[in-house]
């Protein structure tokens, strides 16, 4: 047999290695345009900023280390440049002597990944403006932060590369703004959940551009001048684009093979083409949360993918990939982001019915000292409890936690999974209900009737257009009341509220909100067994408030 691969990173390399081992005798040829292989490009803004210090430590494999322990021929600097799929034959442009020639596969395998957008804003070919994909854009980018030390630059793109780009340049001592088109940061959260990270950001004197889009970029006396849509004018030594990428289908599409967003495959990998398969950023499968065809550009999926391609090439078509939920976490500064299975807005887009609830936890047991908070949303059906999503915003402990809604997102499972889902405790790591515990509680409460909640964005409409049937009550200390509260709400903190139902009407649509909203729910609970019909509790409390309006 022979394999030709298109691709030598994280997908190509990843199936190389895997297909060696399953098959010893097997010709198997990776073609690589760049002049490296199965690096990680996940570091690459590790060591922008410092943290990864040694270049050599990017490198997980080299063209020779993959010769000698895998024979695995490495073609570098190696362009395949058309595919015949009824010869089953591959041209290959030798990019350093410019030769062509053809090799032919029994097994093609197309891992070419996706590259950066590139608008066509005026002055964006400057040589201050820099985008992150691969080793040589870092070589670049680091090259000229190292030589020139500048003072300012703006990101633009608040995707999780930007964002880490941010955070090293800000490391190197620059000062970072980002410019966003959308309203929020990290489009897989949901904006009250975003809004805690533009909070962050602010914290650490970045500045951030949100439904801003980038005019044009002018070179003047060694500055760039970025003029916004908006009409704003930010003067400063570099920019990074950072704003999504595309995935690399020219070849398919070249070659014939169907294409949509990406390079259409089914759930063994198999493309249009007989004997054609690809994987990782370029391929486009069915999400299975949607059904909706997608793109999963994280490196977790492709090289699951990779295996699962390999074994079927040698053992025969057994394994299926079952799509990926996007579970994905990123440290941006202090805090840890994450997400997985879909956000409240992608369903709400898709028209498909979902719930959500936001509550407050803590990385380990209040009393042990070091905890750090973290908000967490569930989005989940109201029909059966099956869930949809999770997001979390926090500091320490947010991934482990994600990995546990994941686990249970990813099996099907429903809120009362999550209830009864078994951490591993002790006061340093967690709390005897971990924050996913009193997460499904929370969710279950709602899913039975026996709490309702208002998020936020609900609220503020409601405040907005002045309902005269809303009474909001603040069940918070006097001293928290007076530090900010909502328009018109009564203050009664949640000891009085049992002495205190005759200031609280009946007739009227009651929301009631504290810090986090544990106070809220405890006198929702109240309140509901006193004949109050239309009580809800204000989702995730004051804090998720006060940081999305
Ligand atoms: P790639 O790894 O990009 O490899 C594709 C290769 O194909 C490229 O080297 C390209 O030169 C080559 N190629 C393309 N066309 C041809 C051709 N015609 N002939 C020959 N060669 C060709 N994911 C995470 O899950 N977590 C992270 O923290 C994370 N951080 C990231 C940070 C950065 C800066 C970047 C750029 C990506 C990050 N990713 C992360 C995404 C992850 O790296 C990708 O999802 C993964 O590399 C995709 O693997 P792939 O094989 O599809 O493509």
């Amino acid at each position: 047999m022979t394999y030709l691969i298109v691709g030598g990173v994280a997908g190509g390399a990843a199936t190389a290695a895997r297909l060696r081992r399953n098959d010893e005798k097997a010709a198997i040829i990776i073609f690589e345009r760049g002049d490296y292989i199965s690096y990680a490009n996940c570091g690459l803004p590790y060591y922008l900023g410092g943290t990864i210090k040694e270049r050599e430590s990017l490198f997980v494999e080299t063209p020779e280390s993959f010769k000698k322990t895998l024979d695995v021929d490495v073609r570098i600097s190696s362009e395949v440049v058309d595919i015949d799929t009824e010869t089953k034959t591959v041209g290959v442009k030798d990019l350093k002597s410019g030769r062509e020639y053809r090799e032919s596969y029994d097994a093609l395998i197309l891992s070419p990944g996706a590259e950066p957008l590139r608008p066509p804003i005026p002055g964006i070919d400057s040589e201050r403006i820099f985008a992150l994909r691969n080793v040589p854009d870092v070589d670049r980018l680091k090259g000229f932060v190292d030589a020139n030390q500048p003072k300012r630059a703006v990101v633009v793109g608040a995707g999780f590369i930007g964002m880490e780009v941010a955070e090293n340049l800000y490391d190197r001592g620059v000062n970072v703004t980002i410019v966003e088109l959308a309203n929020q940061v990290m489009a897989p959260l949901d904006f009250e959940m975003a809004a805690q990270v533009h909070d962050h950001l602010k914290m650490k004197g970045v500045e951030l551009y949100l439904s801003d889009g980038v005019k044009e970029f002018a070179d003047r006396e060694g500055k760039l001048d970025i003029t916004l849509n908006s009409g704003t004018s930010i003067v400063a030594d570099m920019a990074v684009l950072s704003i999504g990428v595309r995935p690399e289908t020219s070849l398919a599409k070249k070659a014939g093979l169907d294409t949509g967003k990406g390079i259409l495959v089914n759930e063994y990998m198999e493309t249009s083409a007989k004997g054609v398969y690809a994987l990782g950023d370029a391929a486009e499968f069915r999400e299975p949360l949607t059904g909706a065809p997608g793109i999963t550009p994280l490196a977790g999926p492709a090289g699951k993918q990779a295996r699962i391609l390999a074994d079927n090439l040698v053992y025969g078509k057994k394994k299926r990939y079952k799509g990926a939920i996007g579970t994905s976490v990123a440290r941006i500064f202090d805090m840890t982001v994450a997400s997985t299975g879909a956000a409240w807005k992608v369903l709400d887009r898709e028209k498909i019915p979902a719930i959500s609830v936001v509550t407050h936890g803590h990385s380990h047991a209040g009393y042990y000292p070091g905890a750090t908070p973290m908000v967490l949303k569930l989005v989940f059906s109201p029909e059966d409890g099956k869930i949809y999503g999770g997001q979390i915003v926090g500091y320490s402990g947010v991934d482990k936690r994600i990995e546990m809604i994941a686990g249970v997102l990813r099996r099907g499972g429903t809120i009362e999974d999550l209830t009864e889902l078994e951490q591993a405790y002790a006061p340093p790591y967690s709390s005897s209900k971990d924050p996913v515990n009193i997460l499904g509680f929370t969710a279950e409460n709602v899913l039975l009737g026996r709490s309702n909640h208002t998020n936020w964005k609900e609220l503020h409409e409601l405040i907005e257009k002045k309902e005269p049937n809303l009474f909001l009550l603040d069940v918070r200390t006097p001293d928290e009341y007076n530090l900010g509260s909502l328009p018109e709400a009564v203050n009664i903190p949640k000891e009085e509220v049992r002495t205190s139902l005759d200031r609280i009407p009946k007739d009227k649509k009651v929301v009631v909100y504290c810090g986090v909203g544990l106070r809220a729910y405890l006198v929702e609970r109240i309140l509901k067994q006193n004949g109050y019909r239309d009580v809800s509790i204000l989702s995730g409390g004051m804090k998720v408030y006060k940081a999305a309006v």
